[in-house]
């Protein structure tokens, strides 16, 4: 982790760890997870990571410009594009981009992977993941996969929230595995 990762992401964790201080009874992971990534930039080759873990429940928060998943940013249009946009959509839904420690025995409770156009042929897409691990304390990494399964893909800046404890990481098809804890 460099300096400068560090410095990019202050300030969102503190915001996040605010608000889990404010809400904490009434607001899960999944709030906080993509409150943190809502305010993510649109950077072709870049994605943006929450992680959060709290108690059993964990949610993973992945926004990313369409084209690093697609190959294209623009409404699906051709067989081929629709084809295309299936089957990513479904890899995302699926939970296949990533891989958490099989002790830690988590199962995927819930999804929503959906894309969003903006107004200058520029397109978000947004995958949440909901998890319940039953040894939540044996998740000690989560592996990306997706770097192999998005093509136009180079970079993820992950930021973490497990237990109330932060951190960021920026990852690559290199270095593909977030570490949880030290
Ligand atoms: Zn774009």
């Amino acid at each position: 982790m460099t300096a400068s990762t560090l410095r990019l992401n202050r300030l969102p964790v503190v915001f996040c760890l605010k608000l889990l201080t404010l809400f904490v009874a009434g607001v899960g992971c999944q709030a906080v997870a993509e409150e943190m990534t809502a305010h993510g930039s649109h950077v072709h080759g870049e994605a943006e990571l929450t992680f959060v873990l709290d108690g059993n429940e964990a949610e993973l928060a992945l926004v990313t410009a369409a084209g690093n998943i697609l190959g294209f940013e623009h409404s699906a249009t051709t067989p081929e594009e629709q084809q295309l946009q299936k089957t990513q959509l479904e890899m995302l839904q699926s939970g296949r981009w990533f891989t958490a420690e099989a002790a830690a025995n988590c199962t995927i409770a819930g999804q929503d992977v959906r894309i969003e156009q903006d107004d200058h042929g520029h397109a978000d897409l947004y995958a949440n993941i909901q998890l319940l691990c039953q040894a939540p304390l044996k998740l000690q990494n989560l592996q990306f996969g997706l770097f192999e399964l998005a093509p136009g893909l180079t970079t993820i800046k992950a930021q973490y929230l497990v237990d109330g404890v932060a951190g960021a990481q920026a990852l690559s098809a290199t270095t593909s595995a977030l570490k949880l804890r030290n």
